[in-house]
C-alpha cells in the first residue's frame, strides 16, 4: 500500500509518499518540505493570512516533487490523506481542498488526519514502536503528554494551561532581543551562561496533575531582564542558561510523574517507552534531561530523526496507513477543517464512522 500525504496545519507546506509492507513496516518513499520560516520571520512570529497563500502558492509543485522523487505517478498511489485538524483555518483548507479534489478526480480514498495523531504515531513508522506508549509533544503550537494506545485511541494525560513550551522559547528570545525562531537562538547563548545565576519558577512543579504552566516563567524573565538592564551579551547568556534549567527541573518532575503513573497503570508493558516529538525536542539539553530520567525509571526513550519530530508529511500519510491498515472507513468529501481538535478518544469520535 501506498499512500500520499499533505500537510498545511502552521508554518510548513509538505508532501509525502509513504508505503506500508506486508508485515507492517513502513517506508518513507519521499518526504518533501517547504518551511515558511523566512515569511515570518519579520514578525516575529506565523501570520495566518501570510502562511495561507504561501501554502496556496506551494502545495501543487510539492506533491509533483514527492510523487517524482518516490518515482510514482497518482495512478500508482492508493490513497490520499491530508491533516484537517488542528491548525490555522486557512492553512488547513488548501490542504484538505488539494486532497478532495485529487480525491474526487482518481477515485482514491480520502483520509482527513488529526495533526497530533500524525505525530502521537510517528515513532511507529520509525522505530516500528508497539502499544501502548506514552508521547510528549514539545512544539510552537503544543505541549501535550499523550498516552497512545492504539490507532484512534489516546488519552492525553497533560497539556499546557497556558503558553506552549516552544512559545515559551519564542517569547523569551523576543524580549531579550534575540532572533526568531526563538528556540535555537535560547539554546545557543545559554552554551556560555550561567544557568544558577537565576533562580526562575518551576511552574506547578510537585502538583499531581500532569500539566505544564510557562508564562510565568516568561514573566519572570522579564522581570529579571528589567532589573540589570542593559543587558550585556553575558547577562543575556545567563537568563538563557537558568531559563533552560527552570525548564529541564519542570519537565524532569511533570514527565516523571507521567512516567510512574504508566508503570502504575501498565506495569505489564515489558518495554516501556516515551517518544518525544515537536521543534523543542532539537533541544540538547532537554533531550537529555529527558534521556536521564529514562534511563532513571527503566524507559526507552525514543527521539525520532528532526525532519520527523517537526512538521512533515510522512506523519500524516503513515496514519492513514495505519487506518487503512485497521480497515476504518475513508472520510468523505463533507469532512471539514477543524482548528481546534483535541486528540482524546471522544474526539476520535468519528473514526470509523465515516464522516
Ligand atoms: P505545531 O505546534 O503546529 O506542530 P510549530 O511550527 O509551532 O507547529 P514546530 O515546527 O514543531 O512547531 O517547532 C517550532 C518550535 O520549536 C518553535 O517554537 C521553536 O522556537 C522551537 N524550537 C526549535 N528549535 C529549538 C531548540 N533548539 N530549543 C528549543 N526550542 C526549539
Ligand atoms: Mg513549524
Ligand atoms: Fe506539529
Amino acid at each position: 500500500l501506498r499512500i500520499l500525504g499533505i500537510e498545511t496545519s502552521c508554518d510548513e507546506t509538505a508532501a509525502a509518499v509513504v508505503a506500508r509492507h506486508d508485515d507492517g513496516r513502513g517506508e518513507i518513499l519521499s518526504d518533501v518540505v517547504f518551511s515558511q520560516l523566512e515569511e515570518h520571520s519579520a514578525y516575529g512570529g506565523v501570520v495566518p493570512e501570510i502562511a495561507a497563500r504561501a501554502h496556496v502558492e506551494a502545495v501543487d509543485g510539492l506533491i509533483d516533487e514527492a510523487l517524482a522523487r518516490a518515482n510514482l505517478s497518482l495512478s500508482d498511489i492508493d490513497a490520499i490523506a491530508a491533516t484537517s485538524g488542528p491548525g490555522l483555518i486557512g492553512g488547513l483548507l488548501v490542504g484538505l481542498m488539494t486532497a478532495k479534489a485529487m480525491s474526487l478526480a482518481t477515485g482514491k480514498p480520502l483520509y482527513a488526519i488529526n495533526h497530533l495523531e500524525g505525530h502521537a504515531l510517528t515513532a511507529r513508522l520509525t522505530d516500528g514502536l508497539s502499544f501502548p506508549y506514552l508521547m510528549l509533544l514539545v512544539s510552537g503550537g503544543h505541549t501535550q503528554l499523550i498516552l497512545v494506545k492504539g490507532v484512534g485511541e489516546y488519552e492525553r494525560w497533560g497539556t499546557t494551561i497556558d503558553d506552549a513550551l516552544g512559545e515559551a522559547f519564542d517569547k523569551t528570545a523576543k524580549l531579550l532581543g534575540l532572533p526568531y525562531p526563538g528556540g535555537p537562538a535560547v539554546e545557543k547563548a545559554a552554551l556560555s551562561g550561567n544557568p544558577d545565576r537565576f533562580v526562575l519558577p518551576r511552574p506547578l512543579v510537585g502538583e499531581a496533575r500532569l500539566d505544564f504552566s510557562f508564562s510565568g516563567l516568561k514573566t519572570a524573565v522579564r522581570q529579571a531582564a528589567t532589573e540589570i538592564a542593559p543587558l550585556s551579551d553575558q547577562d543575556v547568556a545567563d537568563i538563557c542558561a537558568s531559563f533552560q534549567k527552570a525548564i529541564s527541573r519542570t519537565l524532569k518532575d511533570r514527565i516523571g510523574r507521567g512516567l510512574a503513573r504508566f508503570k502504575a497503570e501498565y506495569g505489564g508493558v515489558e518495554n516501556p517507552a516515551l517518544v518525544v516529538a515537536g521543534g523543542v525536542a532539537a533541544n540538547q539539553e532537554i533531550r537529555r534531561t529527558l534521556q536521564a530520567l529514562c534511563t532513571e525509571h527503566r524507559f526507552n526513550f525514543i527521539a525520532p530523526p528532526m525532519n520527523l519530530c517537526t512538521d512533515n508529511a510522512s506523519m500524516i500519510a503513515w496514519a492513514g496507513l495505519e487506518r487503512m491498515a485497521k480497515d476504518v472507513s475513508p472520510d468523505t468529501l463533507e469532512v471539514a477543517p477543524r482548528s481546534r481538535w483535541p486528540l482524546d478518544t471522544e474526539a476520535q469520535t468519528l473514526l470509523g464512522s465515516g464522516k
